[in-house]
């Protein structure tokens, strides 16, 4: 049966990458006979140059008619002096939520091989294998109201509103022990109940929820011991559960303990295994258009793609092997190169991927 992909390359990096991503599942798909169809569409600065907006709703509505979607990244400096409504990183908002894509999944593993590119000692990081399940559509960034006002006295006070429904909370509290099912099972749900009743509530439903997966062992951590605790001693982590904002940012603190956000990809999933699969670093304006980004993010997003929305273990499990095959080749792009090494380019990683296939 054929699957249909869309593919949303996005600015800087991102064509660069999504193209390498493609030739893997192209190859994939043709070893594995997956019937792989893919279509094309802009977001980001992209769309805005050719449409003055970062995602046109005839762009939502073509990906929401494939299977799948994998995303580039969006953004750049070229954009940055737009109205807020229509920079880039909108289009990824308008996106998730309008594909009511609420559940972020992003692993942090540290692959053996690049144990050295790791800031923390490897003896801390070594065997690394995090699940970070992040609420995606919710929370403060997307709270009413919100605004800029100027008071009475003339002051002007910035304000955003932090809220989640109990409902809100189940569905993402499900899908992490669900995933926790899948690992070790083993649930860190991560709050600031000490201070926020928005997470007192989100507290009260996980505990509520926790005896119906009794397979799984639940905690909870305040945000500020969790940020500590994962570069203290990471390896003490199967999944943890927490809200959007909490989330974006110690999701980052764990990509760096694996070397490189290069390496690291994301799933975004509604209710009905939907997904939206995109490398979790931006579009790195730095290095854009010189040969030189990981492809790997985003070549194991598209194994990721595979897994969870496309119901195609089996190549996602290649591709992965493929991966590791390519690290232990000694094969490297510039951000996780070390000394005795072998420097590759965007494209050069590709292929070794995709020979390694
Ligand atoms: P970034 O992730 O793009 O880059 C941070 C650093 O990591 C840079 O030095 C970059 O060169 C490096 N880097 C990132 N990906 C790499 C890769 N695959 N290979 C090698 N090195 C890589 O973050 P930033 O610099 O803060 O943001 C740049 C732009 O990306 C901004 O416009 C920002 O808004 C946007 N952004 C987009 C997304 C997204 O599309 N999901 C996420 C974050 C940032």
């Amino acid at each position: 049966m054929t699957k249909k992909v869309m593919i949303l390359p996005g600015d800087g990096i991102g064509p660069e990458i999504v193209e390498q991503a493609m030739a893997v599942l192209e190859a994939a798909s043709g070893k594995l006979n997956l019937g792989l169809r893919f279509e094309r569409g802009l977001i980001g600065g992209a769309s805005i140059d050719t449409h003055g907006e970062p995602l046109t709703d005839a762009a939502l509505e073509a990906a929401g008619e494939c299977d799948a979607v994998l995303l580039g990244a969006v953004g750049g400096p070229q954009w940055d002096t737009l109205a807020r409504e229509i920079r880039p990183e909108k289009g990824l908002l308008k996106i998730r939520s309008g594909l009511g894509l609420y559940a972020n999944l992003r692993p942090a593993i540290l692959y053996p091989q690049l144990a050295d590119a790791s800031s923390l000692k490897p003896e801390v990081v070594s065997g690394l294998d995090i699940l970070i399940v992040r609420e995606l559509t919710g929370g403060i960034y997307f709270g009413e109201p919100r605004g800029i006002r100027t008071l009475e006295n003339g002051e002007r006070q910035g304000f955003n509103t932090y809220v989640y429904s109990e409902s809100e909370i189940e569905r993402i509290a499900r899908s992490a022990f669900e995933a926790a099912q899948k690992r070790n099972g083993k649930l860190c749900s991560v709050d600031k109940a000490n201070v926020l009743e928005v997470t007192v509530l989100w507290r009260e439903v996980l505990d509520r929820l926790a005896p119906e997966y009794p397979d799984v062992a639940l905690s909870h951590m305040y945000v500020d011991n969790a940020a500590m605790q994962l570069v203290r001693a990471p390896k003490q982590f199967d999944v943890m559960v927490t809200g959007n904002m909490f989330g974006d940012i110690l999701s980052d603190a764990a990509a760096m303990l694996t070397g490189s956000i290069g390496m690291l990809p994301s799933a975004s999933l509604n209710e009905s295994g939907f997904g939206l699969y995109e490398p979790c670093h931006g579009s790195a304006p730095d290095i854009a258009g010189q040969g030189i980004a990981n492809p790997l993010a985003t070549i194991l997003s598209a194994a990721m793609m595979l897994r969870y929305s496309l119901d195609m273990s089996e190549a996602a499990v290649a591709i992965e092997a493929a991966v590791r095959k390519v690290l232990d080749q000694g094969l490297r792009t510039a951000d996780i190169h070390t000394e005795g090494c072998q420097k590759v380019s965007t494209a050069e990683m590709g292929a070794a991927v995709v020979s390694a296939l």
